[in-house]
């Protein structure tokens, strides 16, 4: 009830009556009134004058399931979500809640994630209430070789997500980086658990920079953030959504044909890297080339001085050949 007390109060410019708020929800004046003290508790400004009912003033940068459910405006993505204040890592939580059940579009949210993963076993570093750390349980039918096109899929969600919060000028490093002013904002993990030709689940999580004012030493010189390159600091819960939004829009669009055929030109167009020299790690061969864009499978193009070569994702990175992009 606190979610769809919260998202009436959002829609009316004035003030809403207890009176409607008991209508609309079928329970007395006292169970308003305890909820709206509730929201008052975990940070919200809420007005409350006599005989004009209750006005939201302020709305705090809070990640709960409330605050996301009270903007939620995704078909399935969401529809179950689970936030948890401090979790090891949302891409295992996720995986736990897939092994008991949770259903397709379960989201996972945290607010201080402390065990963050990247690929390959590296770390993902975050800050308690500073970044967004979640995860989207997924259960398509679909072949799990075309699983990894998911991570392009959330990655352009993520840049075009962050692109209409805020304004700034948001690009993609092939596969997963996603990169403001030639630094990574945000990095995309996918996993999955399968058989040789069903997939039980995946898991794609999101871990994004949003209010860090600063970055370990290591991370310097190739990590950046939402409130480094803008100035201020935006709400988490409002990015959250319209990631959700869009990342709902091209997963639909990409069930169609598993494949990226309606998306690769867009993806394309926000690649920092295309045309551009850029250096293949490959655990089994490092080669330069020209990255040219990416394949309807998500694979990433790389014109090299003897051939073409397509390079898939899962163990290879990409660096510019003169720094991180
Ligand atoms: P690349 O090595 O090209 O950045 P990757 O896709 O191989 O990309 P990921 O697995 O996505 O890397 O992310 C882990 C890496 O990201 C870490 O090894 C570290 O270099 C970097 N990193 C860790 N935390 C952050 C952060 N908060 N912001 C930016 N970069 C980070």
């Amino acid at each position: 009830m606190k979610a769809k007390i919260l998202a009436a109060l959002r829609a009316s410019d004035g003030y809403v009556s207890g009176q409607d708020l008991c209508g609309q929800f079928g329970v007395s004046r006292t169970a308003i009134w305890k909820a709206i003290n509730q929201l008052k508790q975990s940070g919200y400004e809420i007005e409350a004058v006599q005989n004009r009912g209750y006005h939201i003033v302020s709305i705090p940068d809070i990640l709960s399931e409330n605050e996301l459910r009270s903007i939620r405006k995704t078909k399935w993505l969401g529809d179950k979500i689970y936030y948890e204040p401090v979790s090891e890592s949302t891409n295992t939580k996720a995986m736990q809640l897939a092994e008991q059940g949770a259903p397709h579009g379960t989201i996972v949210v945290t607010d201080h994630q402390i065990n963050g993963r990247g690929r390959r076993g590296r770390i993902w570093e975050t800050e308690e209430g500073a970044g967004i750390a979640m995860t989207f349980l997924l259960r398509p039918k679909i072949d799990p070789n075309n699983a990894s096109m998911l991570t392009l899929i959330a990655a352009m969600a993520v840049a075009r997500g962050i692109e209409d919060e805020t304004g700034l000028k948001v690009g993609i490093k092939w596969p997963n980086d996603i990169i403001i002013n030639r630094k990574k904002v945000s990095g995309i993990l996918t996993e999955m658990s399968a058989q040789a030709d069903y997939v039980n689940h995946i898991v794609v999580g999101i871990g994004i920079n949003v209010h860090m004012e600063e970055f370990p030493e290591e991370l310097q010189n190739t990590a950046t953030s939402i409130f480094l390159e803008l100035g201020v600091k935006i709400n988490r819960a409002a990015l959250i959504e319209r990631i959700c939004e869009y990342f709902e829009a091209y997963f639909d669009v990409f069930l169609r044909t598993e494949d990226l055929s309606a998306m690769a030109k867009q993806y394309d167009a926000y690649m920092v890297n295309r045309n551009q020299p850029v250096k293949v790690l490959d655990p089994k061969d490092t080669y330069e080339g020209t990255a040219r864009g990416i394949t309807t499978r998500g694979e990433l193009l790389v014109d090299t001085w003897e051939c073409r070569r397509l390079v898939s994702s899962g163990e290879v990175s990409v660096r510019g050949l003169y720094g991180y992009v």
